[in-house]
């Protein structure tokens, strides 16, 4: 179970590595915190914008339905409403009713119902400064350590369905300046125009603290399935921008893998790791 703070970053944190595993036959289920109300057109050849922020969420469900189809994964929503990216200084307050106001038992409930449906050995989200500072992102974070925490807990979340504890709940690391730094350093070294080049730049100065790493999972044969997941979110993803600017085979050379970081496991495990399912028995197996 991968859970995602809205639509798009499935395709873009950790995509390649559930299209890989749900080629092989794992099931895959992708949920998904908000319904992207308040993400404005990023692509600028994407054309007007939806009149309203009802006619936004229709799109961004249709195009979620296409990202899962290209992935190969199971999708469902937890239907809260995005928090939007606070900017400004003194930041604005955040608008009410939205998914990052919710209380978190009350914003974890529904995700423990799906764990006790669902029955996941593994759930991946973000770690707890949300890999970046959006409102969402921080609480789908909450919700998944609350949902891991609580679903195998007869006692709480009373109602919600039958126990279930999930075995390993990992982090998605897929912007690290590890991995930033490595791509830009070989297009740069292959004559071309690196795309990262600012990103590196501020990164290193902002000295943002990097998350260990725990678990590498190849998954270069499944990035053409994460790039068309990207495509399908056209209102996010311009296809000549910034996901489309390093050639595919100078990445699949460099860095043909997606990263995590094991939070916390309840099988024995033998780190570094390159299988989210490592050290899960293979009776208990998907
Ligand atoms: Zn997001």
């Amino acid at each position: 179970m991968a859970v995602h703070a809205h639509p798009d970053d499935e395709s873009s944190k950790g995509a390649a590595t559930t299209a890989r595993y749900a080629a092989e036959g794992v099931e895959v289920l992708v949920v998904t915190c908000t319904g992207g109300e308040r993400g404005s057109i990023l692509n600028p050849s994407y054309g007007d914008a939806p009149s309203s922020p009802e006619a936004m969420a229709e799109v961004r469900r249709e195009e979620m339905a296409g990202a899962a189809r290209a992935l190969g994964v199971q999708h469902r929503w937890l239907g809260f409403v995005d928090s939007g990216l606070p900017e400004g200084d003194p930041l604005p307050p955040l608008p009410e009713g939205c998914f990052a106001l919710v209380p978190l038992e009350e914003a974890a409930a529904p995700l423990v119902e799906l764990v006790r449906s669902f029955r996941p050995h593994v759930i991946t989200t973000y770690d707890p400064t949300g890999g970046y500072p959006h409102p969402d992102h921080i609480m789908c974070h909450r919700i998944s350590a609350e949902a891991f925490e609580a679903a195998g807990d007869a006692e709480r979340y009373r109602g919600a369905g039958d126990p279930w504890q999930p075995l390993k709940l990992y982090y998605n690391h897929d912007f690290s300046l590890n991995r930033i730094q490595t791509i830009h350093d070989a297009v740069t070294g292959a004559g071309l125009e690196s795309p990262f080049g600012d990103w590196v730049a501020s990164r290193a100065m902002r000295e943002i603290p990097e998350r260990e790493v725990t678990t590498r999972i190849p998954c270069s044969d499944h990035f053409s399935a994460r790039d068309a997941a990207l495509v399908s979110h056209a209102t996010q993803i311009d296809p000549a921008g910034f996901f489309f600017a390093v050639p595919r085979d100078l990445e699949v050379e460099v860095w043909p893998v997606e990263e995590y970081e094991l939070a916390t496991s309840h099988v024995p495990v033998s780190l570094p790791e390159d299988d989210l399912f490592a050290g899960i028995h293979p009776e208990d197996r998907p």
